[in-house]
């Protein structure tokens, strides 16, 4: 009976005060959230004066890559990375998030270019890091590369204006890196916007050298193209990895040159005849990659007769 009539007197006086209450509250969180904007942009003004829109909100973002936050930070137009590069600065970031690319603003004959190279997938550098260590002219074969490079591309995204580029090995490397570069006036261009815009026919091409992407020739596919123009490049005919046997630290033994946890070892090993029942005994360890070489030898010097 108390409760029946203290009940809804309570819920009543609750109800209502809660209505007050979220009106009350409504309006002073509408007020503080208003407040909190106010800050927040008087604080974006002061951290980012003269940084565009888009550049602000990507820096805000909580899923920027830091080398690019580290790099839109350093300059939020193309115009800051112009003027950094005409001060003599390395205006450059470098990202292997999707594919290995390096962007940097540098002067040309006086003149501030934007230059972008897409580095090769992975599987295209070891079929012509292959194809380098197998020839028996290597100066020779690194003047013909940039020729053959267009060649491992999908023909829809090989554009005149794209150069190949081999460069030197990096510092403690021994073997050269290959690319895909293209060059852009960066006189007219202001905002990082304005590039994307003006280089958008270049996208295909970014795709096709990405991670995700399998239209660039790779391993097997890009050997036998890399045969085909005379240079001799090897892969496994178990596995089809590009592989050499002249690897410096393996001499005489074939062997790929992105070795996962397991080694640089052929994945197509059969090694079943070596599995004992026992995880103590087991003898599966893999073993190198398999190369018939008479056969690979006949094929090149068909290619090359052609
Ligand atoms: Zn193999």
């Amino acid at each position: 009976m108390r409760s029946g009539q203290a009940g809804p007197e309570w819920t009543g006086m609750r109800e209502s005060e809660q209505v007050t209450r979220k009106k009350n509250s409504g309006s002073r969180d509408k007020k503080l959230v208003r407040q909190r904007a106010a800050v927040e942009s008087r604080r974006q003004a002061q951290e980012y004066a003269g940084v565009p829109a888009d550049i602000v909100k990507l820096l805000e973002s909580p899923n920027i890559l830091p080398e690019w936050a580290k790099f839109y930070r350093a300059y939020p137009t193309v115009t800051a990375a112009v003027e950094a590069a005409h001060r003599g600065e390395t205006a450059e970031v470098f990202s292997s998030e999707h594919e290995h690319f390096l962007l940097r603003v540098i002067t040309l004959d006086g003149d501030p270019v934007v230059e972008v190279l897409l580095y090769v997938p992975h599987g295209t550098r070891d079929a012509l890091w292959s194809g380098l260590l197998h020839s028996a002219d290597r100066q020779d074969t690194l003047k013909r590369l940039p020729v053959v490079l267009p060649q491992l591309l999908p023909e829809d995204v090989r554009f005149e204006e794209v150069d190949s580029v081999v460069e030197a090995p990096g510092p403690g490397a021994q073997l050269p890196r290959f690319a895909y570069r293209y060059r852009v006036p960066a006189a007219g261009l202001d905002t990082w916007k304005a590039l994307w815009d003006a280089t958008r026919q270049y996208m295909p091409l970014q795709e096709a050298v990405g991670w995700y992407d399998t239209r660039a020739a790779e391993n097997e596919e890009a050997v036998e193209i890399l045969r085909r123009h005379g240079i001799p490049a090897v892969s496994c005919g178990a596995c089809g990895h590009a592989v050499t046997n002249r690897h410096p630290a393996w001499p005489g033994t074939w062997v790929d040159f992105d070795p996962d946890e397991y080694g640089p070892r052929c994945p197509a090993w059969d090694d079943s005849a070596l599995t004992a029942e026992d995880d103590l005994d087991n003898l599966a360890i893999g073993g190198p990659h398999q190369v018939d070489e008479a056969v690979l030898s006949a094929s090149l010097t068909m290619a090359s007769n052609e």
